[in-house]
């Protein structure tokens, strides 16, 4: 019998002996640093001329290492190799799949701070969120291998003298999964695993800016006891290997997190009958979010204050659920933009591979002149109250940042910038509140900070979001506590961490038996 579910508790790093430790690992980490990464196909090593090289958005010239970029021809011997072990991974035990999953979780728990180190080297996170990104991976293991067990129970349905029923989920094939960057370790393990402990084999792309921590995880399954074939790691560019195997006839589905128009071209994509095809294949998809902070007149401001700034700067807002918009009652605007500018004023910036600042760099250049470019916007829509500048000499520094007065059309409230910039709207009364959080195209994550319980219940009715918080912030949503997934343009509202999320890659079959 396995324990009951827990999620990882978090490190404190305001304990001594926890960031000496940080520290060490970082810097046996960088002993490593520069090697050169294989695909691996069917547990086979596979080095190729092309590289795709992962760097340290802090330190542009730190290499964390270099990986080797499948092309066609190899994506296609991934998918036969995929196809082949399916035939009998598909009858393996969901106990012996959901072994692996707590092996690893129990491996990865062991090399935590190892694990962070390599999450702050390739995505510039701060310490805090390494910890939490390896912490929520350690859960989704942990987690999806317990559900994997309540689903094998099989699901009930009635028989009758006569009649022997029976209702049980199988897999779905072989499945594509294109990971993130942002939760590079969490969103990356969970993505790969909940399709493999349901049965289903995996053609896992990391995302090209975080690819080494991706092939340490693909170590840990193996080391796990994960067959080789189960999971096959190949990295590779989203023009080529991506849309070859998002439109390929064998692909069963796809599970994506990343950008809309990646999202949605997927989605087109994979909606297309291709030549030889024989199902309608399946996404999965976790796209952006516009999410908003709503702050009644009737609120302990002070949460207030401290929600809108965690959520609109932790890891430099780019989570797809940061709050990159307040929406604040008119009677206490003034009072709630001045408090989050101060806190704003006290946050630390710069190199977490060093040091334990509150935030790093963002993730690389394309993403650092896009925010730039959302400073000259939000100066011209609105009122810059702190920050707006950044420094690309070493890193890709951008200062926490936050615009004032803008109309709830503007360009800087509706467009998804994934940066450190938050954007404060005034609002006459509560309903007018809710109606501008609900004024963009995305439903991802959102927050009212209020102690009236009448409005509380209004937001419940109709603020449309997938992920809704009360009196704290809109990020950090914990695995089986807080299922996480969004509406409208957010994606499939296909909720991770959630009792439901690993029917995504089954399919249900009912057999009668006569007696
Ligand atoms: N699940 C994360 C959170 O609640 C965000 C995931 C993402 O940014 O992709 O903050």
């Amino acid at each position: 019998m396995v324990q009951a579910y827990k999620h990882e508790p978090f490190t404190d790093f305001s304990v001594e002996e926890n960031a000496k430790k940080q520290e060490a690992a970082l810097r046996q980490v960088e002993q490593e640093l520069g090697k050169d990464y294989p695909l691996i196909i069917g547990g086979e090593r596979i080095y190729t001329d092309a590289k795709i090289t992962s760097i340290n958005p802090n330190n542009k010239d730190e290499v964390v290492g270099t990986v080797s970029k499948a092309d066609k021809e190899l994506a296609e011997k991934a998918m036969n190799v995929a196809d082949e072990t399916f035939e009998w991974w598909r009858k393996s035990t969901a106990q012996m799949r959901a072994d692996i999953l707590f092996r690893a979780a129990a491996i990865v728990r062991r090399r935590k701070y190892e694990f962070n180190a390599w999450a702050i080297k390739e995505s510039g996170k701060a310490w805090k969120e390494a910890d939490g990104d390896v912490a929520e991976g350690i859960d989704f293991l942990e987690y999806y291998g317990r559900q994997m067990l309540e689903i094998d129970k099989g699901g009930e349905v009635n028989s009758r003298p006569s009649e022997n029923n029976r209702f049980e989920y199988i897999p779905l094939g072989v499945g594509l999964v294109v990971s993130p960057w942002n939760l590079l370790f969490a969103i990356m393990a969970g993505t790969t695993v909940s399709p493999m402990v349901t049965g289903n084999t995996v053609l896992l792309k990391p995302a090209s800016n975080s690819p080494v921590i991706a092939y340490k995880f693909m170590e840990v399954l193996e080391e796990a006891g994960m067959p080789s074939g189960v999971v096959n790691y190949i990295p590779g560019s989203g023009s080529e290997v991506g849309d070859h195997l998002v439109e390929h006839p064998n692909t069963r589905f796809v599970s994506f997190t990343g950008s809309r128009d990646v999202g949605v071209g997927i989605h087109e994509k994979a909606a297309k009958i291709q030549p030889g095809q024989k199902w309608l294949k399946r996404t999965v998809i976790e796209m952006g979010g516009k999410d908003t902070i709503v702050v009644d007149s009737e609120a302990d401001l002070e949460i207030a204050a401290q929600a809108i700034a965690q959520s609109a700067f932790d890891f430099s807002g780019q989570k797809c659920s940061s709050g990159s918009r307040a929406v604040v009652h008119q009677d206490v605007y003034d009072q709630v933009l001045d408090r989050v500018a101060e806190i704003t004023k006290g946050l630390s910036i710069g190199d977490t591979s060093k040091e334990n600042y509150y935030m790093g760099a963002v993730i690389d250049q394309s993403a650092y002149d896009k925010i730039m470019s959302y400073m000259e916007i939000g100066k011209e829509e609105g009122r810059l109250v702190v920050g707006g500048d950044g420094d690309d000499t070493n890193g890709y520094y951008v200062n926490p940042t936050i615009f004032a007065d803008l109309d709830p059309k503007s360009r800087m409230q509706q467009e998804e910038i994934f940066g450190p910039v938050v954007g404060f709207t005034k609002a006459t009364d509560f309903n007018e509140a809710i109606d501008i959080a609900n004024n963009t195209d995305y439903g991802l994550t959102g927050a009212v900070i209020s102690n009236n319980r009448n409005h509380i219940e209004i937001a419940r009715e109709d603020f449309h979001v997938g992920n809704l918080y009360f009196n704290r912030g809109c990020t950090a949503a914990i695995v089986g506590y807080h299922p996480f997934g969004g509406f409208d343009m957010s994606g499939t509202d296909s909720k991770a961490g959630g009792p439901d999320y690993l029917y995504n890659f089954m399919q249900a079959k009912t057999m009668s038996e006569m007696l």
